[in-house]
């Protein structure tokens, strides 16, 4: 079916920052399944895992325990201030699951509170309810009649979310850093303010870190950044390195699910568990993350040093989930002629790149990436 305008070129294979496409071309990645791939195309470790878990077992059902589930599980709680893990097979599904346990906390701890406070331009998935608590540009007109219960503030508008607080409200859900939105991160106050504002009034705090998790941001999940425990995150997109698995993680005593309730024929199979823990175990070491900051620092410096050359402006982010704007030139036709070049760029917004490259691309790799970039931009300032 047709659901997006793509390229001719079929991409056959992957390694590291580096695709091939059909025709033999070489793209240098800086897009990597839109921050999925955390150790590049192809890692060795995760090759070898998926080999290994293939020959031993694929899926006992979630009817059983399995050991990399099991192992998973463990390791994300151990990593964060999180005891329950429930996996499932995309972001979209596990922000579902979140709705879900917000609504049955709600339904038994809170007067069957149900509306969740979300945010004009967050983006949480292509589900029907994900869609719904998203407020992405156009997407309201979509497929009506929507999920009901969820209400829209203003990203880092403490005052915005306030009026919108009743007694039916049970949670209040954001990315910590808005990724579709084009990187906009949430600022330490309004977290604050939400977190207080949460407590006050008896309401969960839902962090969607899909994108922002699993040491995209220089920290293994981005709550770190901000001192403050949400009751409930998400993971999905870089947590498989490239294979689909997700996760809804929370606090033990928001954990509500009976049987019945929560459930999936593939969630939490053994063959993409184990190869999840591989790529956690990797992206939360300290050596990795302080080499994924040096980068980020090294990338940042660079665009600051032509900002006035290129008339760049707004350069942000954590780790290596980045962007910056122009100011007159448009991202696609940036996108396009980087395409052509070789190199695999993405552009969320009119004037905005942003830049998602596997979690251990290296220096070199950065200086090719701006070779090329700066050689369009050239082009452009030239016409
Ligand atoms: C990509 C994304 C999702 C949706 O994940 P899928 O795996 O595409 O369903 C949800 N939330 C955020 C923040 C995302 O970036």
């Amino acid at each position: 079916m047709y659901i997006t305008p793509r390229p001719e070129n079929i991409m056959v294979r992957g390694e590291g920052s580096w695709l091939w496409d059909n025709q033999g071309k070489k793209y240098l990645d800086f897009i990597q399944g839109w921050a999925v791939n955390s150790l590049g195309h192809c890692h060795p470790k995760m090759v070898e895992t998926l080999s290994n878990q293939s020959h031993n077992l694929l899926n006992p059902s979630p009817a059983f325990f399995n050991q990399p589930s099991i192992d998973l599980a463990k390791l994300i709680c151990d990593l964060s201030c999180f005891d329950k893990v429930f996996f499932s097979n995309s972001g979209a599904e596990a922000n579902e699951g979140a709705i879900k346990l917000a609504r049955k906390w709600g339904a038994l701890h809170k007067e069957n509170a149900f509306e969740i406070i979300t945010f004009h331009h967050g983006f949480h998935g292509r589900t029907l309810a994900t869609m719904s608590a998203s407020g992405k540009e156009g997407w309201d007109q979509l497929f009506e009649p929507k999920v009901d219960g969820f209400k829209k503030a203003t990203f880092n508008d403490i005052d915005s979310v306030k009026p919108l607080i009743s007694n039916q409200t049970v949670a209040i859900m954001l990315e910590p850093i808005q990724g579709e939105a084009g990187v906009i991160p949430a600022t330490d106050n309004f977290i604050k303010d939400l977190k207080k504002l949460c407590q006050e009034n008896n309401i969960l705090l839902i962090f969607d870190e899909v994108q922002t998790g699993t040491g995209r941001t220089g920290k293994t999940f981005a709550y770190e950044h901000f001192n403050v425990e949400p009751d409930i995150m998400t993971l999905g997109k870089g947590l498989g390195g490239g294979i689909p698995i997700s996760a809804l993680v929370a606090k033990g005593h928001i954990c509500c699910f009976e049987p019945g309730d929560q459930g999936g024929t593939y969630n939490g199979n053994p063959l993409v568990c184990a190869v999840a823990k591989v790529v956690l175990e990797e992206v939360s070491k300290k050596s990795f993350q302080n080499q994924v900051n040096e980068i980020s620092s090294y990338i940042k410096n660079k665009l600051d040093t032509v900002k006035e050359k290129y008339a760049i402006h707004n350069i942000r982010g954590k780790g290596l989930l980045l962007a910056f704007d122009f100011q007159e030139i448009n991202s696609k036709d940036v996108v396009n002629s980087c395409f052509e070049k070789g190199l695999l760029l993405n552009g969320p917004r009119e004037k905005s790149i942003r830049l998602v490259p596997a979690l251990n691309v290296n220096q070199t790799e950065v200086d090719e990436m701006f070779e090329i970039l700066f050689r369009v931009l050239d082009q452009f300032k030239a016409n």
